[in-house]
Formats: C-alpha cells, structure tokens, sequence
C-alpha cells in the first residue's frame, strides 16, 4: 500500500520543558517513550500506512537523529534531512522543501505529537474533498483553555479560536492537533528561508475561502511536549490506548438521544436558552470518555422542517452542548441530526426539509454513517434513549438497547418494543454498561 505522500517531521525544536527528562544530552523527539524514541513510533506508524518518504527537520543536537536513523533503510524507509542553522518557526525552513516537493502533498507533523493514525482515512479525506490543506482536529476535555478551530458544517475550516480570546459566544470543542496534509502549491508562495509560522502566516490566509479543511477524528493523538504528559502519552501506549482508537481495529460506541437523555425534556427545542443539561449528563458522558467508547449523538430535529428555526440555530445549540460539556470535562466524539419531517400541509412549514428521508430515526441513516466513519462494531455498541422510537433505532441496527427514565421515559409508545436495559437516568445506564452500580 505504498503512496505518494512525504511525511515532513519537524523535529527541530529545543524541548526545553522536556530537560528534565533528555538532560539537554539527546535531542527530544530521541527521547525514549516505552523503550523507543518518540520520533520512531511516529515513522513506524506511517510506514505501517504505506508511507516510506520522510523529511526530518533537526536542529537542536539534530546530528544524534541522524546518527540512529541515517537515510532510514534499517527501518525500511527512506530519510533525507533539512538541517535548520536557526530556528525559523513552524514553517519557515518548509522554504527548503519546496524543490523537492513541487506540488505534491506532503504530511507535516510535529515532534511532540505522538498518535496512532489510520492514515489511509485522514488521506481518503483530504483527496475527496480536493483540499488544499487539512487539519486533524478533534475534541478534548479542555476545550475551554484550548487553542480551537473552527469549521462549519462541511467541514470547511473558518478560522480559529486562540486560547488567550474572550470567548463570548458558543464554540464547538474541536482542537487542533498539530497533525496536517498540505499541497505542495502552498509553498510555491515562500521565497526567502524566514521565520514563519504555520497556522498564522501560511493557513490563515486560505481560511474562509473553502480550501482548507478540518478532517475530526476519535483516534489517539496528544501532545506529550511536558513531562507530565510524556509520562500520561507513555502510561497510554502501555495500556493500549493508542491502538485500541486507531480506525483501522473495529470501535465500540455508545449512541446518545439528545432531548429527555442528555438535556432536559422540554418538547421541541428551538432556542438555545432552552437547551439545559440533565444533572447527571457530564458525569456519563465523561465515564463513557473515559472507558474508551465513543459518544455519538443521533437526534431527530424536525424543528427545521417545523420551520421553527434554521440549521444554523440547530448548530448554536450543539455548540452550546459542547460547551455545557466541556466546562464540565466531557466531550461528544461526533453528532448527526435529522432535520427533516414527513408530514406536510402546515402554513409555517419549511418546504426544503418536508420529506421522508432515511436519516429519521427510528430509520438508520444516521447510525449507518457513524458506523462506516468509525469501523463501529454494532454487537458491542449501545443505544441509550427515552423514547420507544431509540429503542426501535437501536433495534433496527443491531444495537444494544437502553432506555432512561428521564425525558419521556418511554411513554410516547409509538413503537411496541422493549429495551433490553432500563435505567433511571443516562449515567445508571452508563455505569450498566460498564458493571459499576
Ligand atoms: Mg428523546
Ligand atoms: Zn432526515
């Protein structure tokens, strides 16, 4: 499966808040993680991914890289090297690829950043959407102290959020990880080696414009830049964390209703002020983060065929969930609404969005997608709502099913079906699952 792609690892940095660790004596991304040197499970989880052509920025004792991995052929690929005099950002010694790369895309990592990726799905992403550079982002359970992107409901990246801003309105938790493919037209623009940075002089520029895109994935990827984290990224790999997420090994979730599950039942939410959080939602969502399932969210919002708001204010109340989460710990691992009806024939109705449509639920369009995104394995995944219509979905796809005694606690009875789980509220049915009562 070998491809095109040159993998770019910036590895020049100093690492100076990792000294008590290296000791100043061997370069950072030489630091042993499990026995291995960072840098080397970064180039052995590419390779494993068909990517053989590697160009490694060194600076900072960068001859020590050089020494333990030469030109690369005892780890049965091949290394050539850009040797930065002075530091020049995150970007700025890319002047010295540009020869060497013409208009090829080529991937950029950084040294710190340790992950394991299927990047034959980050590579399908980024040549489907005929982008010109795509970011791996993802949700934490920080988002409030993080740097975020933000991107708009097709994935196109708009811009982003530093940390260091007053946040006044709602953000989706989507962090940039420090993980890019990028074509090589975007750096027929540097003309001189200087000191650049990648985000603010070479991508913001293209934001907004539709060419750069934000590719969300559940997989491990973590800075391990301080000794705390190195030593949090380490304990991960031992466990099997990092492979466990990799999307090419089948993944276990949980899919969540969202009204009467998550948020109060208030009927039909068309407002954000109307979007409350059960009391015990962050807790479950946050054992669910933490147990190594994912947490989809799967809700019907006839609210837009209704006509009662638009698919932007459906969007500000789940940045406003994700935000209610986050403060809290907790994230959504992805989110897909129905915003369609099929019953017609009322004056405020928007015509667009009246139709049947797979997506539904009780029909399976929406799992049907999340299942195929994320290699989900259904005979170990769960559907949890209060309605006999989650039930029913979760039937219809061969899940697990739980029902929760908040929202409507399953009297709607529009489908004769029973779970095979009954819980109070969604953290008893999370802890169910995971046998803690
Ligand atoms: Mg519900
Ligand atoms: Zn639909």
């Amino acid at each position: 499966m070998k491809n095109n792609y040159t993998a770019v690892i910036q590895a020049g940095g100093k690492g100076t808040r990792l000294t008590p660790l290296t000791h100043d004596k061997i370069p950072k991304p030489m630091l042993l993680l499990n026995g291995k040197p960072m840098l080397q499970w970064q180039i052995d989880n590419l390779s494993r991914y068909g990517i053989k052509e590697f160009v490694i920025i060194i600076g900072h004792l960068g001859e020590k890289i050089k020494e333990h991995f030469e030109d690369g052929s005892r780890f049965g690929v091949h290394i050539t090297y850009i040797e930065e005099k002075e530091p020049l950002g995150s970007a700025g010694s890319l002047f010295f690829l540009k020869n060497r790369i013409q208009d090829q895309p080529f991937l950029l990592i950084f040294g710190d950043v340790m992950f394991d990726l299927a990047w034959d799905r980050m590579i399908a992403f980024h040549e489907s959407k005929d982008s010109t550079a795509t970011l791996l982002v993802h949700p934490n359970s920080h988002p409030y102290d993080s740097d975020l992107i933000l991107m708009d409901y097709e994935d196109h990246v708009i811009g982003m959020d530093s940390k260091t801003n007053i946040r006044k309105s709602w953000y989706d938790n989507c962090v940039n990880a420090g993980i890019y493919i990028i074509s090589g037209s975007v750096l027929q623009k540097l003309n001189t080696p200087a000191k650049m940075d990648l985000e603010k002089d070479l991508l913001k520029p293209l934001m907004g414009k539709g060419h750069i895109y934000g590719y969300r994935t559940p997989e491990y990827v973590r800075d391990a830049g301080t000794v705390g984290r190195f030593q949090a990224v380490q304990k991960a790999q031992k466990d099997g964390v990092w492979s466990t997420k990799n999307l090419s090994n089948v993944q276990r979730c949980i899919f969540l209703d969202r009204d009467g599950t998550i948020n109060r039942h208030k009927g039909l939410i068309s407002k954000e002020e109307e979007l409350e959080l059960e009391p015990c939602a962050a807790e479950a969502i946050r054992l669910i983060n933490e147990s190594g399932y994912l947490a989809v969210v799967i809700t019907n919002q006839s609210v837009v065929a209704r006509g009662m708001c638009s698919i932007d204010d459906i969007e500000r109340i789940h940045r406003k969930l994700a935000v209610l989460l986050g403060e809290q710990g907790a994230y959504l691992d992805d989110l897909a609404f129905c915003p369609h009806h099929p019953d017609k024939g009322y004056p405020e109705e928007n015509p667009e969005y009246k139709m049947t449509c797979s997506c539904r639920k009780p029909g399976t369009g929406m799992l049907d997608g999340m299942i195929e995104k994320y290699n989900i394995d259904c005979s170990n995944s769960y559907m949890i709502g209060d309605s006999t219509i989650d039930i029913q979905t979760g039937i219809n796809a061969g899940l697990h099913t739980i029902l929760v005694h908040t929202g409507v606690a399953g009297t709607d009875a529009k489908y004769d079906v029973k779970a095979e789980t009954e819980a109070r509220d969604l953290l008893e049915a999370v802890k169910k699952i995971h046998g803690i009562s």
